[in-house]
């Protein structure tokens, strides 16, 4: 049984030093507030798939044939499949050890959880949505408590979240 809420956090804004150009961005209330009232799991779905730091930027490119992929932004390659493994074994982890929230860096074509832009193949923004790893997690967990960096900036948002995981942990403890 977890004493504590377990709450899933994008490395990065931990301040590890996983980004694609090696840049810190570490959020204070997440590395320090939040790590003293929940477990935090780090989670870089980038470097958990075998990307490098720093390394190429990526973006999700909607195919003309409605497929969606995470693609490099110049050059070619194939970073899409190597992601694609990560989430689904990622998710399979996160059955086992159970998470009662999850908190995602705005705007990442993996973690972004729902400004993230989709491109054309011809570069042009199409809309905005949650990156890769994030909308793998949703659709596993429609009910997960998720939230932003963006969401916790100020501290209404930061209550909120705290108080959804918090309702979402009691709850898990009820079914053990
Ligand atoms: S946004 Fe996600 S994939 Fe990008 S560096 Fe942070 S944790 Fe890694």
């Amino acid at each position: 049984m977890n004493e504590r809420p377990r709450v899933g956090v994008s490395s990065c804004l931990l301040g590890h030093l996983v980004r694609y150009d090696g840049e810190e961005k570490r959020v204070p209330w997440v590395s320090e507030d939040l790590a003293s009232e929940v477990d935090l799991v780090p989670i870089c779905p980038e470097v958990g798939a075998g990307m490098s730091v720093p390394r190429p930027p990526i973006q999700i490119v909607e195919r003309a044939s409605g497929t969606r992929e995470i693609a490099l932004v110049s050059g070619s390659g194939d970073v899409h499949t190597a992601m694609r493994h990560y989430c689904d074994s990622m998710r399979a982890q996160l059955e086992a050890q159970r998470i009662h929230g999850y908190l995602f860096k705005a705007r990442s074509p993996s973690c972004g959880l729902i400004d993230t832009p989709y491109f054309s193949e011809s570069g042009d923004i199409l809309r905005k949505g949650p990156g890769i790893w994030a909308e793998t997690l949703i659709a596993r967990w429609p009910t997960l408590p998720v939230a932003d960096e963006s969401a916790v900036q100020d501290e209404a948002g930061r209550k909120d979240f705290l108080r959804r995981v918090r309702e979402f942990w009691r709850g898990d403890l009820l079914k053990l």
